[in-house]
Order: C-alpha cells, then structure tokens, then sequence
C-alpha cells in the first residue's frame, strides 16, 4: 500500500480550455476564462463580486492594501494557520496579535479575539480550519461594536455555509485558494470576493497595477491611467482556462470528497465516543468542504507514534499547522504568548490522506490502520 496525503485531482476538460486559451490569442490576464470563473462563483454562492487572483496569499494582500492597513494598525489573526493569515499584513507594517483555537476545534475563539481587542485594532482575520466555519455571529459582533474589518482566510473553505451563508460571503472581504493541495485547482490560483460595497471599483484599480484598465476593457473609458497605487495579482488565462474545467466539476468533486469525509468519520467516531481522540465538531446549523479531515490525539508523543504507526504502514499523515506565535520569526521581535489550545492543535493534531481518487478501499484500510494503532 502507498497512500500520499494528497494528490491534485484532474477533472478532464483542463488541457482542452488551455488549448482553447492560447488559440484565442488572449494569455495574459482578466480575458473571457478568468471572467468565466468569476461570473459561475458569483451567480453560485451570490457573492457581490469576485476577483481571480494568483494565490490566496496575493488575494489576502490584496485584501490588506484595499483595507488602507498601515504601521500603527493592529490586526488580530489566528496563530493556528499559515503564515500568509499574517504576513499580508506584516508586509503593510501592521502589528499582528495572535488569538487562541477554541477548546472544541481548531477555529479561533471569539473570546480570545475580544480579549485582543484595542483602540487600534483594524482587522480580524479568521480562517475556517477543514472548511469548517467559524463562529461568525460571535465574531461579526465584535466587529461590528468596535467598528473593525473582518477578512476571511477561505483557503480551505469553498462550498460550505454557514447558517445559510456561504463561506466568503461572511467578513467584509474573503481570500480563497485554487493551489494544487485544495479541493479545486489551478496550479497557483486564489480570489478576492468583495462584500463590501465601498471596496469593489478600487479592488479593480489596484489589482490591475495601479490602473483603471479593468474600466477601460469594458469599454467605460478610452483609455486607461495610472489612478492610484497597486500591483499585479491577475492570473494567466491559462491558470483561468484549467480553473474553469475544475469548477465545472465542483458538484462531483464536493460530492466525492463528502462521501470521503463522513466514510472516515463513521469509521473512527468509535474513538471519540471512548474519548480517546477528538473528531471534526461541525454543529448542525453549518455544513463543511470536506478539505482535511482529521483527528486529535491525547497528547505529542501518541501523535508521533500514530504516524510513525501508519508510516510503517504505507500511509502518508500529516500534521499543520505549526503555531504561528511560536515561530522563529515571531519570537524574533516580541516576547512569547500564551496560545494552549493553539498549542494543544498544533502538538496533537493528524490529517489523514484525503483526495479525489482515494478509494473507499483504501480509505477503509487507513482507517483499520488508525483503529490497530489504538487498540
Ligand atoms: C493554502 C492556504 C493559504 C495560501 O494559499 P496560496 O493559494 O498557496 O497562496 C493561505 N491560508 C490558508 C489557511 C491555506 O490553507
């Protein structure tokens, strides 16, 4: 047996789109493929508007220069993430302030941010760990009292909602991911969704270097102008061409990964009965995008044994996140916090292999392996 913890799924009209990309002549950014994908997110889960992006990194960027962040700004971010939940903000000079996981999952705990909370707090950032949400009503009222931005770090959360509201459409502006390690694919790829409507026309401007050519290619101006600043965070229309067959395909791939997810958790649910780990908690008034499904041990060291067990065994698991306030590069400038659930994720925590084209069988043998190791 050989099983990785990952493997990019390729749904079969990539190559044909790209093929049809490049016959059009049009490679470069924003051409009909990346309007494509766009317009199928924004009419499926009615988000104000979308903007293709090269990564999810870029588009929380992105999200950090529409926000006006700047030195003298605080920014409250999980510490169990990846690092590009915090750097988009380091990079404008913003002070960055790490909240705590919650006891019953990964997510950050709403009282946590509100502990965090100062006179210069300008954005929370959250991120839906597995593509579980977080608690959105607790947080969204903080924001709301204190009058702070809320940006969705939606990398692991495309197709699941949250009492009736999708992901991405529940902070102010929401960053997904189409790298090859999530549920949908470009290669490289991410999105800004704008639900603001105070941010849409300068999204554009600044996605396009700076310029109003999205207006001019619309035809609204005759020409276009360097009108304020920006970079460059459009994706080829080649990336846009492979996105567009795997969107094409979200149902089948949802409903796969779905099929996937709740196989394990039927198969292993016995452990948490008899408390020996702690499963994925998605509470009945939200639903999740199978992305990552995991386990929680009791402690570092059953962990590394779980793994090294299903190692042994051919079995590829994994463990993220490292906590983020605990890094070198944190530790490097401020003193250390205390995050113990934060600790507590990022000691005991294993995702197990998850993917498109993983069998039932093979997911059947994986969890015989989990259960052997606690038996
Ligand atoms: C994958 C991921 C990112 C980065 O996405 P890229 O598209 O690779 O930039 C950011 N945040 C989280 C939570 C992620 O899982």
């Amino acid at each position: 047996m050989n099983i990785p913890y990952n493997k990019p799924y390729i749904s079969g009209n990539e190559l044909a789109y790209i093929e049809a990309a490049i016959r059009e002549g049009a490679i470069s950014g924003d051409g009909s493929f990346t309007h494509k994908c766009q317009q199928l997110l924004q009419q499926r889960y009615g988000f104000k508007k979308c903007l293709l992006t090269t990564s999810c990194t870029d588009a929380l960027e992105l999200a950090a220069l529409l926000l006006g962040v700047g030195p003298g700004d605080e920014v409250i971010v999980p510490s169990y993430t990846f690092v590009s939940s915090a750097n988009a903000f380091i990079l404008r000079g913003a002070t960055v302030l790490f909240a705590d996981s919650s006891a019953e999952s990964p997510n950050v705990d709403a009282e946590s941010i509100r502990s965090l909370i100062t006179p210069n707090t300008k954005v929370i950032v959250v991120v839906h760990y597995a593509g579980i949400p977080c608690d959105m009503v607790a947080i969204n009222d903080i924001a709301r009292e204190y009058g702070i931005y809320v940006v969705e770090d939606a990398a692991h959360a495309l197709d699941a909602y949250y009492k009736g509201t999708p992901t991405g459409a529940l902070g102010t502006l929401a960053a997904f991911s189409f790298h090859a390690t999530k549920n949908v694919i470009a290669g490289e790829g991410g999105m800004l969704v704008i639900n603001d409507e105070q941010f849409a026309a300068r999204a554009e401007v600044l996605r396009e270097k700076g310029t109003n050519r999205a207006a001019f290619l619309r035809g609204e101006i005759d020409r276009y102008e360097w009108v304020d600043k920006g970079s460059s965070f459009s994706p080829s229309e080649l990336n846009a061409a492979f996105l567009f067959a795997q969107l094409e395909q979200l149902d089948h791939i949802q409903k796969r990964r779905l099929h996937l997810w709740n196989r394990y958790y039927q198969g292993l649910r016995m452990l948490e009965l008899g408390k020996m780990a702690q499963l994925p908690l998605v509470h009945d008034y939200e639903t999740h995008s199978a992305h990552v499904f995991y386990l929680v041990c009791a402690n570092a060291d059953e962990r590394i044994a779980l793994i090294d067990h299903l190692k042994s065994n051919g079995i590829q698991a994994v463990f993220h996140y490292l906590s983020l306030h605990q890094s070198p590069y944190y530790l490097q400038q401020h003193a250390p916090v205390k995050l113990p659930y934060t600790q507590h994720y990022a000691h005991c925590l294993v995702r197990l292999p998850l993917y498109f084209e993983l069998t039932d069988e093979q997911l059947d043998y994986v969890v015989g392996k989990v259960l052997e190791f606690y038996a």
